[in-house]
Formats: C-alpha cells, structure tokens, sequence
C-alpha cells in the first residue's frame, strides 16, 4: 500500500487570538498542536512534516522527538498555501493528508475515514453540511440574496489527496496566482472531482478566544457527561505553618512582606501545600509528605509552585485535568488582599489554568486561637478534577 504522509500545518501567526492559540496548554495537559498531531498519528499516517513558524519550531521540534512515526520539520511561508506548497514539497509520493493544527479535535477516525477514501478515488475531504440559512450579501447591505445551501458545504480538514495530484494542483496555482484557503478547491480547480468525507461539528477551527473557551468546555462536558460514566472527583486538602521571625513569607509562590516567615524544610508556602494535597487527594495519589519528603535534601527551600507544578503533570499522567480550585488563607496578620491577583496568577500558569478558575481568599480568627495570636498560618483548598478521555 502506498505510503501516507501528515503534513501538520503550524505556520499560523494566531492574529486573532493575541497570544499562540496552537501552543496554550489545555486542562488535558496538551496543546492543540500536540492534539492534531496525535490525530494524524493514531489515523494511521506513515510520516509527518510539521510545517511551523518561529514560535511554534520549538515546540514542534519536542513534539517529533516523542512522536513514534518520522517526523520532518520544515518553515512555513507568508499565506496558508505557501506553506501548504513547502510541506508537499518534503514530501514525495502516496498518499498525504493536509491538516490544519487548529482542528485539534479531528478524530483519528476522520483522518482515516479521509485516506482510505484517497486510496480509492485520489481524494478524501472533510466537510459537513450546512444547517443555518445562507445569504448573499453586498457589503452595505442593499443586496441580499438566498443561497442555496443544499448545494454548500462547510470544509474543514484533514484533507487526503494523491500526492502527484495536489502536488501537480498547486504548482498550477502558483504559475496562475490562482489564491485559496483550502486545498479542495486548488484540485478541484486543476480539473479533479473531488470526493468528500462527512466530518464532525466538533472539529472546529480555532480561531478566536471565544474558541478556546469553547474548547475547554469541550473537554470538560466530555468527561464531565451525564449519569453513571461522571468522571468528576473533588479534593481537599490543609495546611499549618508555624510564624517565626527571619524567614521570608512566601504564600501562593508570593513574597510578602512581612516581619515573620513561616518555618519549613521547603519554602513553606502554605497555600500551595494545601492545594497540592487537593490535588494528590482529588486524583488518589496519596499526600505531599509520601511525595516529597521533608528530610529529602533535593526539596530543602525549594519553591513549592515548582512541586506544584510537578504535580500537575501527574494529575495528567493519571488522566485527570483540573477543572477549578477554591483556596481559604487564615491568618490574623498580614493583610493578604492586595496580592490576591498575582497570587493566582502564580497558582495558574503552574496549573495551566485561566485565572477564572482559580479563587484566593483569606480570612482572619478575630484574635481567637493560634492563627488569631499570629501564632501561624493556615491554608485550606479544593479542587475539582475531570477524568480526560
Ligand atoms: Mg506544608
């Protein structure tokens, strides 16, 4: 059987977004870029060219290295089609399937679905139907017209083709300065029929913020779903530090100034402790203490947000995301709330969260046992996890 190629189109400068759309870490752990490609892979293509821009060479350059099938890597160009012509251009004969990064949702079956179709007639294209009215409309207005949308289709990709074929589509469209956003289109234009492949409603393009909130809702009501297969578990997790004076007093991965610090073989971040028992709880991995011992030297002052972050990542391997966490801080003295703000942003970018699904919180003893007599402080968190599918 002939060989299949991948190429993984990464080149995308993410305009839209104000940040790289392809590179944001999700609550699976995972970047759309990492998604799409394991798409690709389980789809059953051969090899792959991930073709990339300079911010996503790095990341694609860690992605080859555990990908399980050869991957090229090579630079994108300045519109989509360029890039689509450098890709094809590494690649060589079969059968190659073209696939936007951005549809990190494309089931493995689709891209399947599509080069099973490309063995049999040349092609195999995703798209689907169109369900809403269509209209045609002049740029002020004045013209509308219906169009007929039984005749319509919305593309998306993976989209299969003969490599010689598309090969051959787009060095037509390059001597013609004939422009598409979509390769169909180019081979349909050399004079091919193309043959299309039902895709699914999910496989959604990402294109703006509102997206990637779609998107993590996605993963979550995936696993969240309703009845007996509920993959949510919550946690809970407490902590005490004794206030001494000549330690600094670092809460949330915060320094805070204060006259005291909290005592403790690591930083003794109360806050992040007790969300990272939460989080060991939550997914039934045990406790802080049976992870990083507190007469183990590699942990002696060390930053706990750099432990939390090492949990987050077993969360993951466990095959749990964090969905939100909710921390209570006691303490009599100082006043925290001024550095509420960049204390969760510290929580989230080690949990890989947006900030709406952090809270941080204090509140105070009214002078009322050792938290009241500034004796310590105390930490308190919950956590809900997702079970990622
Ligand atoms: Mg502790």
């Amino acid at each position: 059987m002939s060989e299949v190629t991948g190429i993984l189109l990464c080149a995308g400068d993410s305009r839209r977004m104000g940040f790289h759309k392809l590179l944001y870490r999700l609550p699976n752990g995972k970047t759309p870029m990492a998604m799409s490609l394991e798409a690709l892979i389980k789809g059953g293509v051969d090899k792959i060219v991930i073709v990339t821009n300079e911010a996503t060479q790095p990341h694609a350059t860690q992605l080859a290295a555990r990908a399980g099938v050869p991957v090229t890597l090579c630079d994108g160009g300045v519109t989509r089609q360029d890039s689509v012509y450098k890709g094809l251009k590494k690649t060589g004969k079969g059968i190659v399937v073209i696939h936007d990064a951005a549809r990190c949702l494309a089931r493995p079956s689709l891209v399947q679905a599509c080069i099973d179709s490309a063995r049999l007639y040349n092609s195999g294209v995703a798209a689907i139907p169109i369900r809403d009215t269509v209209l045609h409309v002049t740029k002020g207005g004045e013209k509308v017209a219906p169009m007929p949308r039984d005749e319509m289709l919305r593309m998306q990709t993976p989209q299969a083709f003969d490599y010689l074929q598309i090969f051959a589509a787009y060095e037509r469209a390059r001597k013609t300065g004939l422009p598409a956003t979509d390769d169909s289109s180019l081979y349909a234009a050399s004079g091919h029929a193309v043959r299309f492949v039902r895709g699914h409603a999910n496989n959604r393009k990402l294109t703006t913020p509102d997206d990637l909130v779609w998107l993590e809702e996605h993963l979550f009501s995936s696993s969240a779903g309703l009845g007996a297969q509920s993959g949510l578990r919550v946690g809970y997790g407490e902590d005490v530090h004794r206030l001494i004076p000549g330690r600094s007093l670092i809460l949330s991965g915060v320094k805070v100034p204060f006259d005291k610090g909290l005592l403790g073989h690591s930083d003794a971040d109360v806050v992040t402790h007790a969300l990272i028992d939460a989080l060991l709880g939550a997914a039934g991995l045990g406790d802080i203490g049976q992870q990083f011992p507190d007469n183990d030297e590699r942990y002696r002052d060390i930053s706990s947000l750099k432990l939390l972050g090492q949990v987050t990542g077993e969360i993951a391997a466990a095959g749990y995301g964090v969905r939100n966490a909710d921390i209570v801080i006691t303490a009599e003295q100082p006043k925290l709330v001024q550095y509420f703000p960049e204390m969760r942003e510290m929580l989230c970018s080690a949990l890989h969260l947006q900030r709406e699904y952090v809270s941080v919180k204090a509140t105070t003893t009214e002078g009322m046992g050792p938290e009241g007599r500034g004796e310590c402080i105390r930490a308190t968190a919950v956590v809900l996890l997702f079970t990622l599918k």
